[in-house]
């Protein structure tokens, strides 16, 4: 008889998990498990308020794991399911099924679910939201050229969305809570360069405002929106992208630690190490910043998910990349790399098409995030040069940064850099930009 093999529980087969258990089927010595609260094989969300609204990508164009990929035989995928309770003694977990399953490591990648907006009408038959696929599908069945769409939001979701809708041809208002999109995401100049391009494409825009309720048409549908400014707007389809929360609530019912998601090190690993956290609900230590973030995007789940792989086949790895993230709104890319937030000056290099990429950087000159905007062929290569930048902890000369006709490359160098100092607590995000 063979040696018996050692069984991964994966909880959650979105991005993360299911990238996990593509990676780790490719491991003889493991039995994998991936436990599936939505009832789909896992699949990606960033095509969902694109390509899935505008109707060009279907379901399978989504998969994590392309067909023929040898996860489909030797991951035990349970579709449908969520996972109740874990019992870390016993190491196992329960299923709202009356499943248990037993543990040697046991991964948690829940993720994100939706912030729900109270107002009366908020469920109204055609208020949508979008975090899932079936959810892309009820939004992109009711979307018609000319009927009239309010978006609640004007965060990536709501941003996405609302490009997709005009390019349905969809009446299309944004009505966002801060006075500018993406306040808490983007510096000012890159927030008002994508506002002026949604109002080019004809996206009414609303700043300050806030729902106060949708109102039916007495048969279970929204006609109108009523907002805190006393305006009340027409509408024949609304969608709410209001932020999302982290599902910590499985890890916290365990005893293992949390705050804003599950906290965990720089190899993932919660307070028990048997169980790890990644993607969207892990707050991970990371190297370079030598603090805890928590990072929503599709490269970090990636990236998390590799982290496990590589430490469940033995051998040595960190969650220390760069952060990535970007967001396709019409033919225009927003790209964001680093942390930004934690920058306390700005140099910004602008191209003669108009691209601007703003590079934020620490008072001794330190580079830690870069914020682009442009077509994607305009900032991608200079976005992927500041990464590793950022990854060096380099000291760029600004005069360099400043000049589009400069070339980045030159700045890198080969020798290996000290690590980034802690960035002060408590900074002003984007201060004076
Ligand atoms: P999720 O993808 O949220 O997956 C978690 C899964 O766990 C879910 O399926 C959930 O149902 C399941 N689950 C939760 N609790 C349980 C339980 N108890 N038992 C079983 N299963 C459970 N990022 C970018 O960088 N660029 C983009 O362009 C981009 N576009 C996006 C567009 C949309 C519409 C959305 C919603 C997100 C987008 N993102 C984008 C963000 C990116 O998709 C997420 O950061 C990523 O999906 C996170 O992966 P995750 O596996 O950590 O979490
Ligand atoms: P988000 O970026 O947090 O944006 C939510 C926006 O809604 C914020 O600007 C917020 O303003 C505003 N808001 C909150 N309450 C409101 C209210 N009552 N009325 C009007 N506006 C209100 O979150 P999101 O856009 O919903 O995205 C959710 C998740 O999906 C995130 O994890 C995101 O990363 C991911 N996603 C990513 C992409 C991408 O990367 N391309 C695309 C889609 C989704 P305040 O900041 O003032 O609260």
């Amino acid at each position: 008889m063979g040696e018996s093999r050692s069984r991964v529980v994966i909880v959650g087969g979105g991005q993360a998990g299911g990238r996990l258990a593509q990676l780790l089927a490719r491991i003889d010595r493991l039995s994998v498990t991936l436990v599936c609260q939505e009832p789909h094989p896992p699949y990606e969300r960033p095509p969902l308020s694109k390509g899935v609204l505008l109707g060009t990508r279907g379901f399978d164009s989504c998969l994590i794991w392309p067909p023929g990929d040898a996860a489909w035989q030797k991951v035990e995928l349970r579709v449908g399911v969520s996972a109740e309770s874990i019992d870390r003694k016993a190491r196992t977990i329960r299923l709202d099924d009356g499943a248990r399953l037993s543990y040697d490591h046991l991964v948690l990648a829940t993720g994100s679910r939706l912030r729900q907006l109270t107002v009366p009408g908020s469920r109204l038959g055609n208020v949508h939201s979008l975090r899932s696929y079936d959810q892309a599908l009820a939004i992109a069945e009711d979307f018609a050229p000319g009927k009239r769409l309010v978006v609640v939001g004007g965060g990536f979701i709501g941003l996405e969305i609302a490009a997709s809708a005009r390019l349905r041809d969809l009446v299309t208002t944004v009505v966002e809570a801060s006075d500018r999109l993406l306040a808490r995401v983007v510096p000012a100049r890159i927030a008002g360069l994508l506002a002026s391009r949604h109002e080019a494409e004809g996206v009414s825009l609303r700043m300050g405002a806030m729902v106060e309720r949708f109102i039916s048409n007495g048969r279970g549908a929204v006609k109108a929106v009523e907002l805190s400014t006393g305006e009340t707007l027409p509408c024949d389809v609304a969608v709410v992208g209001v932020g999302v929360a982290a599902n910590i609530e499985l890890a916290a019912k365990a005893g293992l630690e949390v705050d804003v998601g599950i906290r965990v090190d720089e190899q993932l690993r919660t307070s028990d190490p048997a169980v790890f956290a990644i993607g969207d609900v892990a707050t991970f230590r990371h190297p370079l910043y030598q603090r805890h973030v928590r990072v929503e995007a599709w490269q970090n789940a990636e990236d998390h998910a590799k982290v496990v792989a590589a430490l469940l086949a033995e051998q040595e790895a960190v969650a220390d990349s760069v952060p990535y993230f970007w967001s396709d709104q019409y033919d225009l890319s927003l790209q964001i790399v680093g942390l930004p937030h934690l920058g306390s000056s700005v140099v910004t290099r602008t191209r003669k098409d108009g691209a601007a990429i703003l590079f934020h950087l620490e008072p001794d000159g330190r580079i830690v995030g870069a914020t682009g905007l442009g077509t994607s062929g305009s900032i991608g290569r200079d976005i992927r040069l500041t990464q590793l930048l950022i990854a060096e902890g380099a000291r760029p000369d600004r005069a360099v940064l400043k000049n589009p006709e400069a070339r980045l490359k030159a700045l890198l160098s080969q020798d290996t850099p000290p690590p980034l100092h802690p960035a002060q607590a408590g900074a002003q995000p984007f201060p004076g930009v």
